[in-house]
């Protein structure tokens, strides 16, 4: 069983691996705190809406526990109200310890460890980032042929994550289960929230009062390419010959001597000024222009992200890496596919593979929590019961704080 509550969702999962590797998601349900008030997530909301469904959630949950086997022993197995059957009982549970806002962990980890202490079984508080580095592992456990005598957890590591999304861009390099370093980092906003913001600036008055939310990335990728073609790839648009503005990579001087300066760094702010800027200019910019606008500032935002990348797999440390995961909400944008697609190819990393998790395990969820709980739990680790919440927690072990495994409360077993 898997608690999730670092943010405003609180997420309840139930998660079962079978001898062959492969997983079994009995159970994955979130409830979002209602923030729209307050135009961002508030922590006395989110706070209270964890105290609230919390409960709620994890007893639907033990619904949905497999039924106990004839042969398994008493303490192997749950009586749950309302069935007239025994069900398994977890072999132990996983909480999101950190990083995230101190009294939303905290309502996640003392239910956990009331669980834990109820059933007599360990719990585990692992760290969200790592879960989110994890997932595709997931995604190829669940995807994995329940019938196979073995499967291999895909990707192996190393591997490269590109974590695209409206609160974050990172590239983040997963060595071993423990040692993920965070490769590039944006020094201001995030890319999905500079393409929202674009977004505003570009699409005609008429879409945006159409939107269902002010999400609008998904309405920039259909006004740009209406057909789902690129017509002629992903060729530039040859904006600054048809007309009269342009949009400047970011960090794109080089560093002195032509070292390239930065490229721990990426940064969405320029693009959203730049774009705001040009459409001010234009007060009556037709919807031709407004289509090339938009086509130019994804290019130039995802050619951006593209760029770190290259510069990650060129170092000598990157060497074995053969997958590059892209997840968060931006990676269901299928231009950035190809342009990544594009870009790989015609630099010779035609061997590096592209994974996009599906999108509902790329946002918080306790499913990738229970998952990294597998993981943790297989290499020996225990949390102890005095553990507490960790707002600030990295998943670096070269970090301050160590790292995943550098903070106290870990317990081995052999
Ligand atoms: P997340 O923070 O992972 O929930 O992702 C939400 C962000 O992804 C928002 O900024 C969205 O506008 C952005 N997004 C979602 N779909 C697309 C898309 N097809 N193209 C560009 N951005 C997108
Ligand atoms: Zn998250």
């Amino acid at each position: 069983m898997a608690i999730e509550t670092s943010c405003d969702d609180t997420s309840v999962a139930v998660l079962e691996k079978h001898t062959n590797k492969s997983v079994i998601l009995y159970f994955n349900k979130k409830i979002t705190s209602d923030n729209r008030l307050y135009g961002g997530v508030y922590p006395i909301v989110a706070h209270e809406s964890h105290q609230k469904n919390i409960a709620v959630l994890v007893n639907e949950a033990l619904h949905s526990l497999p039924p106990a086997k004839p042969e398994d022993a008493q303490h192997k197995t749950l009586y749950v109200s309302g069935a007239n059957l025994l069900r398994a009982k977890p072999d132990f549970v996983t909480v999101t310890r950190g990083p995230g806002m101190r009294a939303s962990l905290i309502t996640g980890m003392d239910m956990a460890k009331g669980l834990a202490v109820a059933w007599q079984v360990p719990v585990l508080g692992v760290n969200h980032m790592q879960a989110h580095a994890l997932t595709p592992r997931l995604v190829s456990a669940l995807n994995a042929n329940k019938a196979a005598a073995s499967v291999e957890t895909d990707p192996s590591f190393p591997f490269l994550t590109l974590l695209v999304s409206g609160g974050h861009t990172m590239l983040v390099h997963s060595r071993e289960l423990c040692d993920h370093e965070i490769l590039a980092n944006t020094t201001d906003i995030a890319i999905g929230d500079m393409i929202d913001k674009c977004a505003r600036d570009i699409l005609p008055q008429s879409i945006l009062d159409s939107a269902p939310d002010v999400m609008y990335g998904p309405l920039l990728e259909k006004f740009a390419f209406p057909d789902g073609e690129f017509n002629g790839g992903i060729a530039r648009f040859a904006a600054q010959s048809e007309y009269d503005w342009k949009i400047n990579r970011p960090y794109g001087r080089s560093g002195p001597k032509g070292t390239s300066s930065h490229a721990s760094s990426f940064s969405y702010s320029g693009i959203g000024s730049c774009v705001r800027r040009i459409v001010e200019q234009k007060p009556g910019m037709d919807d031709t222009e407004r289509t090339v606008l938009a086509k130019e500032t994804m290019r130039v935002a995802f050619e951006h992200l593209a760029s770190r990348v290259l510069l990650a797999l060129k170092t000598s440390d990157a060497k074995d890496i053969k997958t590059l995961v892209v997840s968060g909400g931006v990676a269901s944008n299928q231009y950035l596919k190809a342009i990544l697609r594009n870009i790989l190819d015609i630099n010779g990393y035609q061997d590096v593979r592209l994974i996009f998790p599906p999108p509902k395990f790329c946002t918080d969820n306790a499913a990738m929590i229970g998952w990294t709980g597998l993981e943790m739990y297989e290499a020996g680790w225990r949390t102890e019961l005095a553990a507490t919440a960790i707002n600030k927690w990295a998943i670096d072990p070269k970090a301050g704080d160590g790292g995943i495994l550098g903070i106290g409360g870990w317990r081995k077993v052999t």
